[in-house]
């Protein structure tokens, strides 16, 4: 310590000295004598001290006490200038100065309307803050929260202007309630005049305790002070204080820095250590913190507005992202999946947890999809070339292995730098659309074949009635036991595959009416395995497991269809190999007690052959689809199968893997309620044989005209024949009682079969009149009926159909031997 005071004057002296020199070159000139009235520091300087403890203030013997005082009896120790201090308050200091009374004043802020009177000092003295303070129980934080409260102030207060600016640049409201010392603005904030004063942080520091305030309100507009004299007075004075501060304020072993030490002590506006710029720095700063703080408000208020919009609008579009019924997804050049929306997750059947962070292959995306396509390449492919993929379409899984089809729209996403990071893919799920769109265009298939499959037919049927027709005459002509008659044989068989072909094709094409009647199915199975065991080799065992009283309402050639196509195709497949057939009947019930409330007739066609992979069994239904082209498939059993089962109300699955064998099950609604004589067997009715009665056969073909003669001769029929209907009109009008029954064709020049029948029908309305077609769309058995026509036969017929249905129309007839 001692050590630290010697060093110190030691410096102390080698300044004065200079001081010294300095002050005698100066004390020569006249102009300085003029400035100093009586010379330089000789004379007396009268100085007003205002209250502002501990800074300065008059004590109780009238001394005037302080930081300031102190600081200036040092500088009067050093130059020998003789202050004198007098005590005022604010307000009357600046009179006196005004009026002469005094020739200084200390800690004096600038302002412009000071200027006019008193000189500054270069130096600030120090740097005041103005600070707020606050009852204990006051919640004001900062100084928005003043809005509404009354603030002391006191009067002329350079802080209590800067308050005001800084409250009004916030557009605070307050009121003021002005004192005129500044215990006066702490005593009223203690008593509960104001909700808050203002004050020099130095005042504040040193009293706001003895009023029981808080000391830790809101700071605002730092502000120096400085020397300042009447304009009138020895100004030149101003310049040595000057020197004297900024000197001392750099050396921190200097008298100022002792004495704001032992003054202010912890109050320090600034450590002892700070570097002596600071202090002029401060002004700026000052300012500087003032725009800050109004900016700082002003963005505040902004940001809370904007922020609140920003939260406002993020639940806007994460709503939108989360509720909307397409898939958004983010995955990164690695593959990972960095987002899913709602949607998504629901669709795909994971938590975010299960996830988030992983590769899209073997999670949504399955290595190949079940067309065979590679979707791990395809993946591989869209990181590398994004914009190849826009928009594609692939089939995607779900957790539990299910496939899902969907159209995605991809988009890449840039970081900053320009580089591509992720993929933002939006995806729709078409999988019922595409289903729905696979079965407009199967339906369309189906009807234009149907449309296709009629005409054809019709010609075909033609074509073969005559054959058939034919071949049974030629069966009665030739003697029995003839190899001829071997030959004929086959001939009757080959044309009734060829005419159940034909008939497959209408049924596919659905052109065919059902005639559905009660129908013991068990029976009809046992029967057409029968059959079937005929055909196939016996390096295939048929297993027949086989339920009684299973009654249907069906279509009984339409079920043995079902029944053949089903086995032949179980036997093509193990032609090769061999293995079992096995055919099994079962009644089920129902699951849907409304839709099937008898419950259903299961039938399942199973082999042992070589199964089928899910592609193949994805497309066996479709008409044409065939695996066995090289032998003769045509790809049509299945087709019609379908098409029956559905006509029936009925359901058809398949069970198949590659190497598994297959299964065909078929599910028919029983029939209720159904009384056993119901059931129509076929009719033994009797056969007509001719004695002489006369026949008009209509035909437009000339085969067929021949045939039915032919035919009907040998049953013993007079025939005549004509090939269209305005001949025959004629030969009937012209004796109408010439004839027993007319018999026509349905399509025919001129006039048609039923143009034939109605007019027939209006001369002799007991004639009995058969009309005979091939397939037509616009003649089956009820329209006929509807017309008036007696009886409808479906080409080809058999004679024995023909012969049946005259002896029916005819009323009777006598039997057949
Ligand atoms: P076709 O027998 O003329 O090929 P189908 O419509 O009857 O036409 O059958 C279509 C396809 O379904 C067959 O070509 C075959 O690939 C497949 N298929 C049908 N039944 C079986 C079966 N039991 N085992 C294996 N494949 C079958
Ligand atoms: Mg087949």
């Amino acid at each position: 310590m001692t050590e630290t005071k010697y060093i110190l004057k030691g410096l102390v002296a080698k300044w004065l000295a200079v001081f010294i020199a300095v002050a005698a070159l100066l004390a020569v000139s006249r102009p300085f004598q003029a400035l100093c009235g009586e010379g330089a520091y000789g004379t007396t300087v009268t100085v007003g001290i205002f209250p502002l403890d501990p800074l300065n203030y008059i004590d109780s013997n009238g001394k005037a006490q302080g930081f300031v005082p102190d600081l200036m009896r040092r500088i009067a120790k050093e130059t020998g200038v003789d202050f004198r201090f007098v005590g005022c308050d604010w307000v009357k200091c600046i009179e006196k100065l005004k009026n002469g009374g005094i020739d200084m004043m200390v800690d004096v802020a600038y302002t412009p309307e000071r200027a006019s009177f008193m000189s500054y000092g270069a130096e600030p003295i120090l740097n005041v803050w103005g600070q707020v303070y606050l009852p204990m129980a006051s919640r004001v934080e900062n100084l928005e929260d003043l809005n509404g409260s009354t603030v002391a102030l006191m009067s002329l207060d350079y802080n209590g202007q800067n308050f005001r600016d800084v409250a009004d640049h916030l557009g605070i409201k307050y009121s003021v309630y002005e004192v005129a010392s500044h215990h006066e603005v702490f005593r009223a904030v203690s008593e509960g005049a104001a909700q808050a004063g203002i004050a020099p942080h130095f005042f504040g520091d040193a009293h706001a305790k003895e009023y029981g305030l808080r000391e830790d309100g809101p700071h605002f507009s730092p502000f120096p002070v400085y020397f300042a004299m009447s304009k009138k007075g020895p100004t030149l004075l101003l310049h040595t204080l000057d020197d004297y501060l900024s000197r001392w304020k750099r050396d921190e072993r200097s008298p100022y820095h002792d004495l704001m030490y032992a003054w202010l002590g912890e109050s320090l506006p600034v450590k002892r250590e700070l570097p002596p710029w600071v202090g002029t720095s401060a002004l700026l700063v000052g300012c500087a913190m003032l725009l800050l703080l109004v900016a700082v408000s002003l963005l505040k208020k902004n940001l809370a507005r904007k922020s609140a919009q920003l939260s406002a609008s993020e639940t806007k579009y994460r709503q939108i992202v989360e509720g909307v019924n397409s898939v958004i997804l983010l995955w990164d050049k690695e593959g990972r999946i960095n987002y899913m929306n709602r949607y998504g997750l629901d669709l795909f059947g994971y938590t975010p947890d299960e996830i988030l962070g992983r590769h899209v292959v073997g999670t949504i995306v399955p290595e190949t999809e079940s067309t065979g396509r590679d979707l791990k390449e395809m993946i591989e492919d869209i990181i590398d070339n994004p914009e190849r993929y826009l928009l594609n379409e692939n089939e995607n899984m779900k957790k539990d292995g299910s496939r899902v089809l969907i159209q995605w729209t991809n988009r890449s996403i840039f970081n900053e730098q320009g580089e591509f990071t992720e993929i933002l893919s939006v995806g729709a799920d078409i999988t019922r659309q595409r289903g729905l769109e696979e079965q407009l265009r199967q339906a369309q298939k189906m009807e234009a074949i149907g449309t296709l499959a009629g005409g054809i037919a019709h010609d075909f049927n033609n074509i073969l009635t005559a054959i058939m027709g034919f071949c049974q005459l030629a069966l009665l002509a030739s003697p029995t036991d003839s190899t001829l008659r071997g030959y004929l044989n086959q001939i009757e068989t080959a044309s009734s595959r060829a005419r159940d072909l034909v008939s497959q094709i209408l049924t596919f094409g659905r052109k065919t009416s059902i005639q559905p009647v009660p129908l013991h199915l068990d029976s009809l199975v046992k029967e057409s395995m029968k059959m079937m065991r005929s055909t196939i080799p016996t390096t295939i065992t048929i297993e027949q497991e086989i339920e009684g009283d299973v009654l249907v309402m069906a279509d009984p050639i339409q079920m043995h269809q079902v029944i053949v196509n089903l086995c032949t195709n179980a036997y093509q497949a193990m032609k090769a190999t061999g293995g079992t057939l096995k055919v099994t009947l079962t009644r089920e019930r129902g699951l849907d007690e409304k839709k099937t409330p008898g419950g259903w007739a299961v039938l399942k066609v199973a082999d042992t052959g070589p199964g089928m992979d899910e592609v193949t069994q994805r497309k066996i239904f479709e008409p044409y689809f065939t695996t066995k082209k090289d032998q003769g498939g045509t790809g049509l059993g299945l087709a019609v199968v379908h098409g029956i089962v559905a006509s029936h109300n009925g359901e058809i699955e398949v069970e198949s893997a590659p190497g598994d064998g297959t299964a065909f099950i078929v599910r028919l609604p029983l029939a209720q309620n159904v009384e056993e004589g119901e059931e129509k067997r076929p009719s033994k009715a009797s056969l007509a044989t001719g004695a002489g009665e006369r026949i008009l056969l209509v035909d437009d073909e000339e085969q067929i005209r021949g045939l039915g003669k032919a035919l009907l001769e040998t049953a013993g029929f007079t025939v005549e024949t004509l090939g269209d209907g305005q001949s025959a009109l004629e030969a009937f009008k012209a004796d109408p009682h010439r004839y027993d029954v007319v018999i026509s064709d349905m399509t025919m020049p001129r006039l048609d079969g039923a143009g034939l029948a109605a007019s027939v029908k209006l001369i002799r309305p007991d004639i009995p009149v058969i009309i005979c077609s091939g397939f037509s769309d616009s003649m089956d058995e009820e329209i006929a009926k509807e017309k008036g026509i007696d009886a409808f036969v479906l080409k080809p017929y058999t004679t024995e159909k023909l012969l049946r249905t005259i002896s029916s129309v005819m009323g009777g007839g006598k039997d057949v031997p």
